[in-house]
């Protein structure tokens, strides 16, 4: 089984080859195909899988099936006063730490590299007023932890009201670093109608029953 056997554009294919995989991990191999068809999933894997790639590649090749106009693509227009409507975030990940939110943006970014797409990371111990900039020239995937995403939420600085895909990435460490009520208030401001993808190295009781309050039939898969 190959990259473009599971579906994915060639566009992200190519992306992928270069980067030097031949072939998928088995985690990529059950994630791929689930995360393409729509649904939600509950992934069981650890570091070290490929889980990232398992979940960015079909996020990447979902969201340029369809893309939404950026502010740069719009038509030029004679109205002096004609407001730069902000294209919303489409696809938010959440990660425990800045650490891994950097990586994952970097992997973002390096399988999107061929398509339109655009991403940026979020996080605490950095000045606001820089992320506040990019946000406004539009983003497309955001991938960001938890404490930092809210006060950009306080702010009025991130758009949450159209996010087509939630991921939360190293879920258990999530809950093991206290992030339940920060990530359930974010979840009250994500449209009801989205594709929900969890990933976790463990499964306590706790987030046996977070997944469940979260995931719509998921399909599940560990690896
Ligand atoms: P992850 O589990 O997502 O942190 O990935 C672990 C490592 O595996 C990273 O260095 C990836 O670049 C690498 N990797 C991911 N997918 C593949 C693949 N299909 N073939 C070879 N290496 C991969």
């Amino acid at each position: 089984m190959s990259f473009s056997t599971l579906g994915l554009s060639d566009a992200i294919v190519r992306a992928v080859t270069e980067r030097g995989y031949t072939e998928p991990t088995p985690i990529q191999l059950q994630a791929i195909p689930a995360v393409l068809s729509g649904g939600d999933l509950l992934a069981g894997a650890q570091t070290g899988t490929g889980k990232t790639a398992g979940f960015t590649l079909p996020i990447l090749h979902r969201l340029s099936e369809v893309s939404h106009d950026r502010p740069s693509d719009q038509r030029p227009s004679n109205k002096i006063s004609q407001p730069r409507k902000r294209a919303p975030i489409r696809a938010l990940i959440l990660t425990p730490t800045r650490e891994l939110a950097a990586q994952v943006e970097e992997s973002v970014r390096e399988y999107g590299k061929y398509l339109k797409l655009t991403s940026m990371t979020i996080f605490g111990g950095v000045g606001m007023s820089p992320q506040i900039q990019r946000l406004k020239s539009g983003v497309d995937i955001l991938v960001a932890t938890p404490g930092r995403l809210l006060d950009h939420v306080q702010q009025g600085t991130v758009d949450l009201s159209r996010v087509e895909i939630l991921v939360l990435d190293e879920a258990d460490r999530m809950l093991d670093m206290g992030f339940i009520r920060d990530i359930r208030r974010i979840l009250a401001l994500l449209p009801s109608q989205r594709q929900n993808l969890l990933f976790s190295a463990t499964f306590s009781s706790d987030i046996k029953a977070f997944a469940a309050s979260l995931l719509d039939r998921p399909t599940m898969i560990e690896a």
